[in-house]
């Protein structure tokens, strides 16, 4: 290798383009909202034949010249096409018809009862409490929490209504039983001020919460504060994490209306089950064909195996609602406090039997947009005056339809080449960018990889540059491409650093890489322009050279310092010289204490837990590291990080620009080759080979009456509508607020279409289009009816972690717990047929709502204990700010699998069970796994036959602890158990180590904080009893 050394050019300066550089119409703003008269009948729609249109979205050779209707065939696709129309709201949906069974008579049974029996109680209960009557409109239930995480909490928080177990002398009556039988209410002392029971469903019907009840005495006051739990402040969100007087622990027993011993304890399967929520949405719906023709319908939840097809909306892969119903005012939607949110994910991966979107060419014109709103041509536009014209959905413009364009309407009204056009008859679909959608009117370059590996004197040490060296030869092999295409068009660099950079020229003609030093690391510049990104495929013996040389280049290294904000600015100026976008992978160990921008020092503090300063631990240190977040999407360059700390490096300022460029964090703590290296080896191999897109800016356009607000994820935003990310790949969710600003119509509903510009990997300027329509009610039990849970965790578990940036945790959590009880209030008062106050009824919808809610309080990020270390509490608050739906729900309630009792000789996988230590069992083998931690527990009476069967090992006891993989052993258990386990990590978008641990030892301490139902291990209240709390702080909304 020939060596440089310092070369003194002078760096490249050249002006920043900037996102300015979009010309014509992208960025336009939005035109002022048009508040008239929709116009037309209720859109119709009619439904795509099934396997229409073939054309895939990949292949550049099967892209559609300007459509020409010969292109789609009708008389070849449209087999079986039937017309359908937009309908009225979808019916109620068939969960909520089941018949009323009694609860009273399994519940009151000794032996607990079936947990099939016990989930259509829970649907049962809820059945007839959507009031079939006009709806009462009383005044908003109240003032607490309407603005949430941006104000102080409201002072109610801390006043008598407070936490079980604060001293209050009020609390006393409050905590005091309330009664199970229906005519015996004695509520806190206070009569009953709703309308009087009536009819059948009063009738025991629905649930009441148990522990509050029964036992005839007061919660007892606080016990002293367990041995190394953290003192909690005295308010709610306080005493919620941890196991604080009144709450856990204080658990009374029986309720006193069941059956049986007062004494016993409550059978937890009387209350709603994630697990049976699960597992009853895919008995219903799982397997099935889910077609998108009807406004407004709740698709099935994200964890049902479910084949979408695309007939006018966007598949819930890439966007989901946290409802699909709209309050048509907002005043409804202030006094029911559901928050109107989607979350979406424009890269979403499809099923294989999905189709893929297809891609439209317009030529030279470009899309076809309304001229006043700018919203692109798709199924919600209405054509009019004979096909001459069309009047947009969202603004209702009048627009004329280009000559080009033009096509008669048929006798329905429609376009007669509806279905030879995929933006008019589907959600989704892709239009080729004109020039006017390129930075500086030139057509974009094909991305750029550049792996950055420190190898300063950790990472040499631990064997981990060789082990990178090594894989990336690999990995280069596997770069995405187009479909259709021989070799991926992404160009390739290589950076190697610690307290200098190293550049190296790999030009396909060299016969040694050479080796550039940029020692002068305060203003940054990449010393060579002609060999540093190369195609792979050209200079791939030159690249293997490099490869096997860099580990021991750096074998006898010292240095243990490192750079950081230069090595990212190095990729940043990369990039700009040679006119791309791409992605930075960097591999790195140490916080950054070379001195060079972006120096940083170690400011972690535990003291700041649990006080007004703890935010300051998430927020990252401003100057450098904001600019180059900047820097970053300007240039489209987005940054990965992959982390191998050994102790505190800061990591909510280092993976700043990575949370604002669509970036992802990894993390090794104390990595080492032999039991972290595969976990690290196969994120590495996912995050390359993601579909991903680059130099995006997104827009979310509405009908008028509302529009989007608020915006989360890993983006950064210039102005208040345009989200802009460097990159977003397929496991990016941005989760998108909406507020009125006008009433919304029941008849015309609400439309959303979501464009999104961006580079392909081959380097073509592209818009990707999602639409989605929505309906709109004056009803809150339409709204409650369809809402959907998951999705509403997200937008909580988003709104909450970024809360944490400006506000004390306490704060946080109270807000959460306020926000609970108001929306389950909203619709006890209004949308519940009138009933005790000791039963808490919960909408069909919602009814586990509360399970995640907690436990979304017992995460790293919200929990504020000092058992937890910082970075790994802001590592996990970045992680969230980006996922998708599936995403939280999995962090949130992790799959907890037996395997023991499985059968073997079935393809299925084992249902799982309740994430709660009672459901473990001592000769039992379990799987937990929230997609980012998996762990293999097993009972300390593990029968030997299990244990040879798996470990080959004559016991449990010979069980050595570091094993982080199953021996490949030649029996049907074990061949099942890893296929289970490979699958999973298959399937998750991010590697998971699997984690041995025994019943009983040391590290179950780690496996038992993901049982979520239980009381939190670093804080935080059991289910039951925040149910309970939840309950009664209904209760106090209602009197
Ligand atoms: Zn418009």
């Amino acid at each position: 290798m020939s060596q440089q050394g310092y070369v003194a050019a002078p760096p490249y300066s050249q002006a920043q383009p900037g996102m300015g550089g979009y010309q014509g119409g992208f960025g336009t703003g939005p035109a002022q909202p048009l508040y008239g008269y929709y116009g037309g009948p209720p859109q119709a729609f009619t439904a795509p034949p099934t396997g229409m249109m073939k054309l895939p979205v990949s292949s550049a050779a099967g892209m559609p010249p300007p459509p020409e209707s010969s292109q789609y065939n009708p008389n070849v696709h449209q087999n079986g096409a039937h017309h359908q129309r937009y309908p009225a709201p979808p019916a109620v949906s068939a969960s909520y018809g089941q018949p009323l069974q009694s609860q009273y008579n399994s519940m009151a049974s000794s032996a607990p009862p079936p947990t099939q029996q016990l989930t259509n109680q829970m649907s049962a209960m809820n059945f007839g409490n959507y009031a079939s009557g006009p709806m009462q409109s009383p005044p908003p239930v109240s003032s607490v929490a309407q603005q949430p995480f941006q104000t102080p909490p409201p002072s109610a928080m801390g006043q008598p209504q407070m936490p079980p177990g604060a001293q209050s002398p009020h609390m006393s009556p409050q905590m005091s039983p309330p009664q199970l039988q229906p005519g015996n209410m004695q509520m806190a002392g206070q009569p009953m001020t709703g309308p009087p029971m009536s009819g059948p469903l009063m009738s025991g019907q629905p649930m009441t919460v148990p522990p509050m009840t029964g036992m005839g005495r007061p919660f007892p006051g606080p016990p002293a504060c367990q041995p190394g739990y953290p003192q909690q402040a005295g308010q709610f969100g306080g005493n919620m994490a941890g196991p604080q007087p009144g709450m856990p622990g204080a658990f009374p027993g029986a309720p006193g209306g069941l059956a049986g011993p007062p004494q016993k304890k409550l059978d937890p399967d009387s209350i709603p089950s994630i697990t049976q929520v699960i597992e009853d949405d895919q008995g219903k719906q799982g397997g099935k064909v889910y077609k998108t023709n009807l406004r407004g319908q709740v698709p099935p939840l994200v964890t049902t195996d479910f084949t979408i097809e695309d007939q006018g909306n966007a598949s819930p892969r890439f966007i989901r609602c946290t409802t699909y119903s709209l309050p048509c005012t907002a005043d409804l939607a202030k006094q029911c406090q559901v928050p109107l949110a989607s979350i979406i994910k424009p890269f979403a991966s499809l099923q294989k039997n999905e189709t893929p979107l297809y891609v439209v060419n317009h030529g030279e014109t470009g899309p076809i947009r309304c001229n006043r709103c700018k919203a692109y041509m798709c199924p919600y536009m209405q054509f009019i005056d004979g096909g001459r014209r069309y009047q947009c959905g969202f603004c209702n413009c009048v627009n004329e339809v280009p000559v080009f364009y033009f096509q008669h309407l048929d006798h329905m009204g429609q376009r007669m080449d509806i279905y030879e056009r995929p933006e008019l008859s589907l959600g989704s679909y892709e239009f080729v960018a004109t020039m006017d959608y390129c930075k500086n009117n030139k057509p974009p370059n094909p991305p750029a990889y550049i792996f950055m590996i420190d190898v300063s004197y950790n990472n040499i040490k631990s064997g981990l540059v060789k082990l990178i060296c090594d894989e990336l030869k690999n990995l280069l092999e596997n770069l995405p491409s187009e479909e259709g295409m021989e070799s991926s068009a992404i160009k390739v660099g290589f950076v190697t650093y610690n307290k200098v950079l190293h550049f190296y020229n790999v030009k396909s003609a060299l016969a040694q890489p050479q080796m550039m030093v940029v020692s002068d690391t305060a203003e940054m510049f990449v010393p060579l322009l002609d060999g540093f990104l190369v195609n792979y495929q050209d200079s791939r013996a030159v690249i293997y050279n490099l490869l096997d040389q860099i580990p021991d280049m750096f074998a006898d290294t010292n240095e243990s310092e490192t750079v950081f904000v230069p090595v990212i600015q190095a990729g940043v100026e990369a990039f700009k010289a040679a006119e791309c976008s791409g992605k930075l992978f960097i591999f790195h160990s140490s916080m950054p204490s070379a001195e060079a921008p972006g120096k940083l020092k170690n400011r972690d503090d535990k003291k700041l837990v649990n006080t007004e300063k703890e935010k300051t631990l998430f927020q990252p240190q401003k100057g450098v590291y904001e600019q180059l977040s900047k820097d970053c999407v300007a240039q489209g360059c987005c940054v990965d990080l992959f982390l191998f700390p050994s102790q505190y490096m800061d990591i909510a300022t280092m993976a700043d620009v990575p949370s604002h460029t669509g970036g992802s964090v990894y993390k090794y703590n104390n990595f080492q080759v032999e039991t972290d290296g595969e976990h690290f080896l196969r994120d590495l191999r996912k995050d390359v080979q993601k579909s991903i897109g680059f130099d995006a800016i997104m827009r979310v356009r509405t009908s008028t009456g509302f529009r989007a607000t608020e915006f989360f994820g890993a983006i950064h935003m210039n102005n208040t509508t345009d989200v802009e990310m460097a990159a977003v790949d397929c496991d990016k969710a941005i989760t998108v607020e909406f507020k009125h600003d006008d009433a919304l119509s029941e008849e015309t509903g609400a439309l959303m279409q979501c464009a999104l510009l961006y580079t392909t990997i081959n380097g073509q300027r592209r818009l990707r289009i999602h639409n989605l329509s929505l309906n709109c009610s004056l009803q809150l039990s339409e709204l409650f009816k369809s809402c959907e849970t998951d999705s509403l965790v997200n937008f909580f578990s988003k709104s909450a972690c970024r809360a944490i940036l400006n506000q004390p945790l306490k704060n946080v959590r109270e807000i959460l717990v306020n926000q609970t009880a108001h929306m389950l209030a909203c619709y006890r008062k209004n949308c519940a047929s009138p009933s005790a106050a000791s039963q808490l009824i919960l909408p069909d919808a919602m009814k586990v709502f509360p399970v995640y809610i907690n436990s979304l309080m017992k995460t790293a990020p919200l929990v504020g204990s000092t058992e937890l270390s910082t970075d790994d509490r802001a590592h996990q608050r970045l992680a969230i700010m980006g996922m998708g739906v599936e995403d939280t729900q999995l962090l949130l309630y992790p799959r907890l699998t037996p395997l023991h009792n499985m059968d073997v000789s079935s393809e299925a996988l084992p249902a799982p069970v309740r994430c709660s230590e009672e459901r473990l069992s001592d000769s039992g083998m379990f799987l937990l796994e929230n997609g980012h931690s998996m762990f293999l527990w097993l009972g300390q009476a593990s029968p030997p036959d299990l244990i040879q069967n798996i470990f080959n090992l004559p016991s449990l006891a010979h069980l050595q602890g570091n094993m982080c993989a199953l021996p490949e052993l030649d029996n049907p258990l074990s061949i099942k158990v890893r296929s289970i386990i490979s699958g999973l990590i298959e399937k998750r978008a991010n590697s998971m180590k699997l984690q041995i641990v025994r019943q009983k030892d040391k590290p179950e301490m780690l496996f038992r904080q993901f049982l979520v139902e239980d009381k939190g291990l670093h804080g935080g209240a059991s289910y039951m009893d925040f149910l309970c709390y939840v309950h009664r702080e209904i209760r106090q909304l209602l009197t």
